[in-house]
């Protein structure tokens, strides 16, 4: 079933139009990349779907439910759990109150999180501003993940986190997937991207060009839409 559905959205900052038509779908229990360029739309995909920045045309359904004119809380409580970049947190809270401070009943409980991530489970009480910019990932993803989301939007999955740190988020996406979560993910890392997604979506220009299986992208598609 599609869980998310988002179909021809325009989405504007001011008079500047970002987005000219952005289409994509995620089913239940896929993981879905967007992909593209710098400044190609990605952010400003995701900021329409949680209501930040709401799409001016186009539509976009969640479990069957129109989202347009809805608030970004009220986008979040019907299920759509965002890590946003540069992973906001409250840092003069501790970590246990930043991961209490979201949760709502489910599957996800502070024990699911500290097993997930045991870094964050020996560190419950350190204020989150004391953390380093991987454990505060870990702490964004553990928040999203207490609302006990139906979708798991990361952007930026792993940005400017060391390379062990980054295998650790990579280990966590892994493990969510194979638990059956919903995922729409922006990472710049191709291997690991390309290696969990069941789907890419492209976007250049604020417009979706390609969307197909990861194994379909080929060389020749990667230089063309994302210069690599
Ligand atoms: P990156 O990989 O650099 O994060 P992106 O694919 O996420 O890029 P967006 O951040 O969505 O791209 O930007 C899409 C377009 O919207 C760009 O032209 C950008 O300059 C513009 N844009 C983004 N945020 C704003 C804003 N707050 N005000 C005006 N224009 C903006």
């Amino acid at each position: 079933m599609t869980l998310l559905h988002v179909s021809a959205i325009e989405t504007f900052y001011g008079p500047s139009q970002a987005l000219f038509g952005v289409d994509l779908n995620v089913g239940e229990g896929e993981v879905v990349t967007l992909m593209g360029r710098n400044g190609m739309g990605k952010t400003t995909t995701i900021r329409s779907i949680c209501g930040m920045t709401p799409a001016r045309m186009g539509r976009i359904e969640f479990a069957g439910a129109a989202l347009s004119g809805l608030p970004p809380h009220r986008i979040a409580r019907l299920g759509i759990g965002l890590v946003p970049e540069g992973r906001r947190c409250f840092p003069n809270l501790t970590v246990q109150e930043n991961l209490v401070a979201s949760a709502r009943a489910g599957k996800w409980t502070l024990g699911a999180v500290k097993s997930l991530f045991p870094r964050l489970g020996e560190r419950l009480r350190q204020h989150a501003k004391t953390l380093s910019g991987g454990e505060q990932q870990m702490l964004a993803i553990g928040r999203a993940l207490m609302t006990n989301p139906r979708l798991l939007i990361l952007d930026e999955a792993t940005e400017g986190l060391a390379p062990i740190i980054r295998q650790d988020i990579w280990d966590a996406i892994r493990k969510l997937k194979a638990d059956g979560q919903a995922i729409l993910v922006v990472d710049k890392t191709m291997d690991e991207v390309l290696g969990v997604a069941d789907r890419c979506v492209v976007l250049e220009k604020g417009k979706t060009v390609w969307s197909g299986r990861p194994q379909n992208l080929t060389e020749e598609l990667q230089g063309k839409f994302l210069g690599l």
